[in-house]
């Protein structure tokens, strides 16, 4: 009668919450998905999520400096988020978003529209229910995933790096019109770091409890060992 319970305890498929947070160009998306699809986890990009409000806000030519505004029209857009790790997806009233919601036009006006408490309500809402239906777990990435969105997550880990490491890798990701050199985009993401940090709701913040792993002298190989470690010393206490 031990052993039978002991057994199912112990071969129970269990559920793990990750919360990874962290500002921009600290390794969060590659990280995050990875060890996702290592660990057979959902995946969920919930800045794809405020960028697509604000894909959506600009196409309907919505103010997005009026928070008023802004705040109207936040339950009109329909936001769905696909959590396969290796093909994540993000479409907006049906339209595919995954290339829209990248332009530096959409990354200059996200933190205003993430700054709207009807939008970040609106969204925490929607991934909450998207992560409390991920049958094996889930990988959310974001600013306040820790903080507000899923407090109770099985782990909580707060990425940083230096602002030179940051902008490098992010000038990376930028090819074409959009490449801008080290220096304007190191002020971008600093600027934006900024706004998003000093919004009263729910700021860019470390929880108490989260783990805070310093990428700035990592390889990503390395940051994704860390964290799929982390993980797995949580299942196992
Ligand atoms: O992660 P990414 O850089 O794509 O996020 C874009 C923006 O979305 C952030 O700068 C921030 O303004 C907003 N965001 C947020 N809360 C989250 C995730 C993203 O406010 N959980």
């Amino acid at each position: 009668m031990f052993v039978t319970v002991e057994t199912a305890a112990r071969t129970a498929p269990a559920t793990v919450i990750v919360a990874i947070d962290g500002p921009s160009g600290t390794g969060k998306s590659s990280t995050s998905k990875a060890v996702a699809a290592k660990l057979g986890l959902s995946y969920l990009d919930t800045g794809a999520q405020y960028r697509a409000i604000t894909w959506w806000m600009l196409s309907n030519g919505i103010d997005v400096q009026d928070g008023a505004a802004v705040a109207t029209a936040s339950a009109k857009p329909v936001i769905v988020s696909g959590t396969d790790p290796a093909a994540p997806t993000i479409s907006v009233d049906g339209a595919d978003a995954a290339g829209p919601i990248r332009t530096q036009q959409v990354t200059a006006a996200v933190s205003a529209v993430s700054a709207v408490p009807e939008v970040r309500a609106r969204l925490t809402e929607l991934q909450r229910t998207i992560a409390s239906s991920a049958e094996r777990g889930i990988v959310v990435e974001g600013r306040d995933i820790g903080t507000t969105v899923l407090p109770d997550a099985d782990l909580k880990i707060f990425l940083t790096a230096s602002p030179e490491a940051r902008a490098a890798r992010r000038s990376g990701e930028l090819t074409g019109k959009e490449a801008a050199d080290l220096a304007s985009t190191r002020e971008a993401l600093v600027k934006r770091d900024a706004a998003d940090s000093g919004r009263k709701t729910s700021p860019l913040a470390k929880a108490g409890d989260a783990v805070e792993v310093d990428t700035t002298e990592l390889t990503l190989d390395q940051v994704i060992e860390c964290v799929v470690t982390l993980i797995e010393e949580k299942q196992s206490a």
